[in-house]
């Protein structure tokens, strides 16, 4: 089910109009929505057979010195999505592009034996995909990239999958 007008809510964040995106830019940490060139898919480069909750991930970025999760959202193997960055804030995922993209992360991209894979439930992905088509009614100028595509991304096998020809 995809949202086609306002008010739209997205993960927590509802908003209820364009203007009223435009009203939540404040000086500082935020971004203007026309900034917004990139949707950066990562993963939380975890086994997919050991869950890896929100809780976890908000404190691993804590002792890496973030102020909360560096990603604007978490999507577990359930298909639970979480919200730790308002939509314009500025996310902490991947630099440089930090000013300029909304970081959206998948639990998994492990295999039990700790490879990189593509291992995304299928609740996962249908949840993803409407993730991404919200976020591009928004931000139509952005394009859909994984953390690898990302010039001098590390580590390069980040999403695991190609995202732009899985959700572009
Ligand atoms: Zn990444």
């Amino acid at each position: 089910m995809i949202q086609e007008v306002y008010p739209m809510t997205i993960g927590e964040e509802l908003v209820p109009s364009e203007r009223q995106l435009l009203a939540g830019v404040e000086a500082g940490d935020s971004m203007h929505p026309e900034q917004v060139r990139y949707l950066i898919l990562h993963c939380s480069a975890t086994r997919c057979d050991r869950p890896y909750t929100a809780k976890q991930l908000i404190r691993d970025h804590k002792s890496r010195g973030f102020r909360t999760a560096g990603y604007h959202f978490y999507v577990r193997r359930d298909g639970t999505m979480t919200q730790h960055r308002r939509l314009l804030e500025v996310g902490a995922h991947c630099r440089p592009f930090n000013r300029c993209s909304i970081g959206i992360c998948y639990e998994g991209g492990l295999d039990p034996s700790g490879h990189p894979a593509d291992t995304r439930t299928p609740q996962q992905t249908e949840r993803l995909s409407r993730l991404f088509q919200n976020l591009r009614r928004l931000f139509p100028q952005a394009q859909i990239r994984g953390h690898r595509d990302m010039p001098g991304a590390v580590p390069k096998d980040c999403p695991c999958l190609d995202a732009q020809r899985e959700f572009g």
